[in-house]
């Protein structure tokens, strides 16, 4: 079991780590367009690095880890990083973020490196859509994408979806049929006030609970549970085997059961996706720190972790974009 503990006894089970604050597609909400503002090579964690990080969070009995991004396929052989966390003793679930672009290509490699969990972001099946959410992206590559991580093995594969006002929230049935088609776990999201993308786009928030609404119209659903130990509030799909998460940090935030720390490229550790508490681990790296100088770092980082976010008191308050974070 973990040993880390935040100042308000929740107990710290999961790291994400942003391999990357880059991207190939620009979706508005996340990054902006003509964005250029990216971390230099030089300060980027080598995977060693990575490696060492999380072996120390994993001897302190952190268990769980997941690669994002930024877009973690940009990052030249993440298959071999991915391998280097599953290999590490205690890590016993890795799992990635992506969205799906060039993972027709990798999905072999990255199930056989040890992944086992895969989250692809898809916000809408239409192709003319998906080109203008994404700034430019291509919807039949993350088809190929998500049909080459079925055939590579990964179970489950979860669906991202944000649902925004005017943009996609027409597609939420449609969403869900093709979810039960393929047999995919589904998950809606609210938009969050990150960065000025985010807050552009948090004026077309939905309040999920109104989806649910519209969808137990159309569905009978029922309480499910997922392992995975997300804050997804998670409904099955009466005579199918599709579950529904709910990700709601603005109508019903989860905080209090938040057992996350975040890992960006720059090696600061972010104890909150809503805050600025962070603590660098670089220097410490690069300066040669053992495991237990590592694990002597982590926990003073997790003592700086604060009660909750603020993005309904404070929207203006988080600079950074998710990409910069790792969403
Ligand atoms: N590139 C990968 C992807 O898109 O899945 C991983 C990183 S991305 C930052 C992780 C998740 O953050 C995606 O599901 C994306 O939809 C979500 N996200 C980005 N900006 C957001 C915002 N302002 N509000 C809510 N979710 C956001
Ligand atoms: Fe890239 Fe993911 Fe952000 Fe979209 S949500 S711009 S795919 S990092």
């Amino acid at each position: 079991m973990s040993q880390l503990t935040d100042p308000f006894g929740r107990r710290i089970e999961y790291v994400r780590i942003s391999v990357t604050d880059r991207c190939d597609l620009r979706c508005f909400y996340c990054m902006p367009k003509g964005f250029h503002d990216f971390e230099e090579p030089e300060n980027w964690l080598s995977f060693d690095e990575i490696t060492r990080v999380i072996g120390a969070f994993a001897e302190l009995g952190v268990r769980r880890a997941r690669i994002t991004g930024g877009e973690p396929l940009v990052r030249h052989d993440l298959p071999q990083l991915a391998a280097q966390l599953a290999a590490l003793p205690g890590i016993e679930d890795l799992s990635l973020s992506t969205n799906a672009v060039q993972l027709e290509r990798h999905a072999a490699e990255l199930h056989r490196a040890g992944v086992t969990r895969l989250n692809v972001s898809l916000d809408t099946l239409d192709g003319e859509r998906f080109h203008t959410i994404t700034g430019g992206g291509r919807l039949d590559k993350v088809l190929a994408g998500l049909m080459a991580a079925k055939q590579a093995g990964f179970a489950p594969v979860k669906i991202n979806m944000v649902v925004m006002k005017g943009v996609n929230d027409d597609e939420v049935e449609a969403m869900v049929d093709f979810c039960i088609e393929h047999d995919f776990t589904l998950r809606f999201i609210e938009t969050m006030p990150m960065g000025d993308t985010g807050r552009d786009a948090a004026n077309r928030y939905v309040d999920l609970r109104e989806v649910r609404e519209r969808l137990e119209r159309r569905y009978t659903l029922l309480p499910g549970v997922m392992p995975g130990g997300g804050p997804a509030n998670y409904m099955r799909v009466a005579g199918t085997e599709l579950r529904i998460g709910f990700i709601t940090p603005i109508s019903q935030h989860f905080c209090e059961t938040c057992n996350r720390v975040r890992l960006s490229v720059d090696g600061t550790l972010y104890m909150c996706l809503g805050q600025e508490h962070a603590f660098e681990l670089r220097p410490l790296l690069r300066a040669g720190a053992d495991a237990e100088a590592l694990k002597a770092a982590i926990l003073e980082a997790i003592a700086l972790k604060p009660a909750r976010h603020e993005f309904t008191e404070k929207p203006s308050q988080v600079m950074r974009f998710m990409s910069k974070t790792g969403g």
